[in-house]
């Protein structure tokens, strides 16, 4: 079995879900429904958002079980998103009904063509280090050598910094 975590954001309303929280929940419910072990999730947050939607986000986490290697996951993944209504092709970073993501394994680090593991971004983002942090604090990124937790308390501190100190 392979350990998964994976992150979840929404920030449109679903036209049978609602709310972009009763997307997320919806789409845990979906994992479930294919075979994919939903362990642990952290409470959903609201976080702001990022590039050129105007919409905020609900984001989460959430720790899964399964027999699929990381790419055969991205599957289920992509297709869950479409089927909850997300286009592809759509603006990056634009309003999105459902995206996940696969931010760490138990595996250590995974490339192939179109993904990468741990993902490329999530040491910089508040919203995947919080409910990450919340659920999986000891996992440890193999990039790094840190722990989840250890990986959050530094963008907290960052963010803290006084605008034009530069952290080294
Ligand atoms: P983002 O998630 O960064 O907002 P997208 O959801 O549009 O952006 O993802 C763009 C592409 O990133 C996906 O089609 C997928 O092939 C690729 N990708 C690379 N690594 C990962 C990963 N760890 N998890 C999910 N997608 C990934
Ligand atoms: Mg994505």
């Amino acid at each position: 079995m392979n350990s998964y975590l994976i992150a979840l954001g929404s920030n449109m309303r679903h036209h049978r879900f609602g709310s972009p929280e009763r997307v997320l929940q919806a789409a845990l419910d979906e994992l479930d429904k294919r075979g994919i072990k939903v362990m642990h999730t952290a409470r959903p947050i609201r976080s702001a958002p990022l590039g050129p939607s105007l919409r905020r986000y609900a984001n989460s986490a959430a720790v899964v079980k399964c027999k699929l290697d990381p790419d055969e996951l991205l599957d289920e993944l992509k297709a869950i998103e479409r089927a909850f209504g997300r286009r592809s092709g759509g603006q990056r970073w634009g309003s999105r009904v459902l995206d996940l993501d696969i931010v760490l394994w138990s595996g250590g680090a995974w490339s192939a063509p179109g993904l990468t593991v741990p993902h490329m971004a999530f040491r910089e983002r508040r919203f995947v280090l919080g409910p990450a942090a919340e659920i999986a604090g000891d996992w440890r990124d193999p990039l790094t050598g840190l722990t989840l937790r250890q990986l959050n308390r530094r963008r907290i501190r960052l963010e803290s910094q006084p605008i034009g100190a530069c952290p080294t």
